[in-house]
């Protein structure tokens, strides 16, 4: 079998309204750029048919179609994770399947890794999200940028090239909770982003909920940076000098006026404030021992039931296993 040129992943969680036309796109788009490629879909433990379909697509293509099938729900970037270990192509790209990244967009994002760039990203030129979506991204893309320093124009785009040696690092990383084009931005040595079109949700809803979303935040800010850290050391300096003057100010006037009971309710406010913020520093800190926690404890990242692709050479293994235990 000649190894192919692309690898194209793809994160499937119950999907099965858009598999279909997506599929269609998409070997049509590849089909025609000529050169050997490979469709690798993970199924991150979707309830609805879309394994059914999956299952399908490998009958009808077997050289390019190659499915992994997650044991449960890992999220799409452990998802991704999984097939980053797998691919075989020089070039690797991430899309969506919910058609919300056009496939036709491809060939803009291969012309660029054609030009020297080792990660691709892009940017959507008309958002097709709700304004909720679209001023938290933008929001929380400034937050990024000040605290971890990663540059990225549009980072709920997954429509994104790789060149291989980035997701084999990536792959070797062996992060549980991480964010793959903030990765794939901290180890490229010449990025890029272009600009691609952007669709509806073709069917189904968006799999993120405002919780996802901001959990996803968090895991972006303490997996790249200790700046939250480093800010709540600055801010504890800063009331710890406030505090001090303060004092200073309260002993003199305790001198000159003689004692007093007022502003009681002034220093509650101020109490509480400070109260507040320490709750938050001890949550961030929180996060920080968390993601310790879950690195130490070494569980696997995801837990693969089966990998149906053709086994033709020493690396799939995997494959041959997984028949064997299905008898
Ligand atoms: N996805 C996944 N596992 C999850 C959630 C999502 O594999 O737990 C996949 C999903 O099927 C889709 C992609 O990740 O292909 C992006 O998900 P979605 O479109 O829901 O995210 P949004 O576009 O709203 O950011
Ligand atoms: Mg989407």
């Amino acid at each position: 079998m000649r190894a192919p040129y692309i690898s194209v992943v793809i994160p499937v969680y119950n999907e099965a309204e858009n598999l279909e036309p997506l599929f269609t796109r998409l070997t049509a788009v590849l089909d025609k750029l000529a050169k050997p490629y490979e469709i690798i879909f993970t199924n991150d433990g979707s309830r609805d048919n879309s394994i059914g379909l999956l299952h399908e697509f490998y009958r009808r293509r077997p050289r390019e179609v190659r499915v992994i099938d997650f044991n449960g729900n890992f999220g799409q970037h452990m998802a991704i994770m999984a097939a980053f270990e797998r691919v075989r192509g020089e070039v690797v790209i991430t899309l969506d399947a919910d058609l919300q990244n056009p496939p036709e967009e491809i060939p803009k994002l291969l012309a660029a890794i054609d030009a020297g760039h080792d990660v691709v990203g892009s940017y959507r030129k008309d958002r097709q999200d709700n304004w909720f979506h679209k001023y938290a991204s933008r929001m929380l893309n400034l937050i990024r940028e000040r605290t971890a320093r990663i540059r990225m124009r549009d980072q709920g785009c997954m429509l994104r090239a790789y060149r291989r040696h980035i997701v084999d690092t990536i792959a070797a990383s062996g992060e549980t909770s991480t964010f793959i084009p903030a990765l794939a931005v901290r180890y490229a040595a010449n990025p890029a982003e272009v600009e691609v079109e952007h669709a509806a949700r073709a069917a189904g809803t968006s799999k993120y909920r405002l919780y996802d979303l901001i959990r996803l935040n968090f895991d972006l800010m303490t997996g790249f940076s200790v700046v939250p850290l480093q800010l709540f050391t600055f801010f504890g300096m800063l009331v710890s000098v406030g505090s001090l003057l303060f004092v200073g100010f309260l002993f003199i006037r305790r001198l000159i006026v003689g004692p007093e009971a007022e502003g009681v309710f002034t220093l509650f406010a101020i109490l509480y404030f400070l109260v507040g913020v320490g709750i938050f520093g001890l949550g961030v800190i929180g996060e920080y021992v968390g993601r310790i926690y879950q690195e130490v404890r070494r569980r696997p990242r995801f837990i693969i039931r089966e990998v149906i692709e053709q086994t033709d050479s020493v690396k799939n293994k995997t494959a041959d296993l997984a028949n064997t235990l299905n008898g």
